[in-house]
């Protein structure tokens, strides 16, 4: 065989080690990798971490960026309601969250049991809605108690028609900047009696203020990666007041969050870092992110992913 020139004593005595090994046992050699990959895979089972394969391991070693999802993936996706708005004269707080209730009975997002844990803890009774239709990235819209309820972002509002007023806006912007997600809530009002009465429309009726807090450990892995060299961004479908406070949290700047973004849009910012010729792993929950996860390098799909 023939030997590279190798100035090092210790290096090419190495090297004739590995030669020695390679001939004289190859089959052990051989099964030394899947072997490996397959304790790993072991090991990570144990610690609830499902490994597909050991070409995965091999791309989540040369990922050099990673983007993570916020909601239940930075953030423990165990939301609380901090404070109930009401907005329309005729609805009480009850009321309010009976319709906000019911209407995410049909939703899984991490909001929803939010939500739902408020209407117990109040006592407040809620319904199967109807009609249920979610919009990924953006809220629902269903029938409650024969009344149409839409909740959900501001976006999803207005492509509804529905805007907030500049007093809403304001206490809406100010709990969004201390990391508050808000769930609006549109209700239609029960329509006039007699027979000419014009079918009612929705009102803006309130809103949710729901409060999320960090991962524990969600600082720490964001600057180990940093240290790493690994770049690191957040792309959420929350808003961008909420998603920079929770982003600062964890330690990101600004510049590396991504907010408002539906499912199509998260998977756009993923083929754009791949398309600047970047290895992506994207780390979600599987809740509205699915695309994002399926298109990246590396998809890790955390906690109760879908
Ligand atoms: P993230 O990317 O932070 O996990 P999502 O993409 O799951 O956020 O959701 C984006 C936004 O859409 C939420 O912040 C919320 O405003 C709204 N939304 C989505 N689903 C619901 C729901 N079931 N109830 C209320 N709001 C919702
Ligand atoms: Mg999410």
């Amino acid at each position: 065989m023939m030997m590279p020139h190798v100035d090092d004593p210790q290096l090419l005595a190495f090297m004739f080690g590995c030669t020695v090994l390679v001939i004289a046992c190859p089959c052990a050699l051989g099964l030394a990798t899947p072997t490996a990959v397959m304790v790993g895979g072991g090991v990570g089972a144990a610690h609830g971490i499902l490994i597909k394969g050991g070409d995965v391991l091999e791309r989540a070693a040369s990922a050099r960026t990673v983007c993570f999802d916020k909601t239940g993936t930075l953030t423990t996706g165990r939301l609380t309601v901090a404070k109930v708005m009401v907005w329309a004269p005729d609805v009480t707080e009850a009321e309010l969250i009976c319709a906000v209730g019911s209407a995410e009975r049909g939703s899984e997002h991490p909001i929803a049991k939010a939500v739902l844990n408020h209407a117990l803890l109040l006592n407040v009774e809620t319904v199967e809605p109807v009609d249920f239709v979610a919009s990924a990235g953006q809220g629902l819209q269903c029938v409650v108690l024969g009344r149409t309820v839409l909740l959900g972002n501001r976006s999803w509002m207005l492509e509804n028609g529905l805007e907030l007023s500049s007093e809403q806006e304001r206490q809406v912007a100010e709990l969004e900047s201390t990391g508050h997600t808000l769930v609006l809530a549109a209700l239609e009002l029960a329509p006039a009696a007699g027979k000419d009465a014009t079918p009612s429309k929705l009102v803006l009726a309130g809103a949710l203020a729901v409060a999320d807090s960090l991962k524990p450990d969600a600082y720490a892995v964001i600057r180990q990666l940093r240290s790493q060299g690994i770049e690191v961004w957040m792309i959420s479908g929350d808003n961008e007041r909420t998603a920079v406070h929770v982003a600062a949290e964890a330690g990101l700047s600004s510049a590396f969050v991504v907010a408002g973004v539906k499912p199509d849009g998260k998977l756009a910012k993923v083929q754009e870092l791949r398309d600047a010729g970047r290895k992506i792993a994207f780390v979600g929950d599987g809740v509205n992110d699915a695309p994002a996860l399926a298109a990246a390098d590396v998809g890790i799909a955390v906690g109760s992913g879908t």
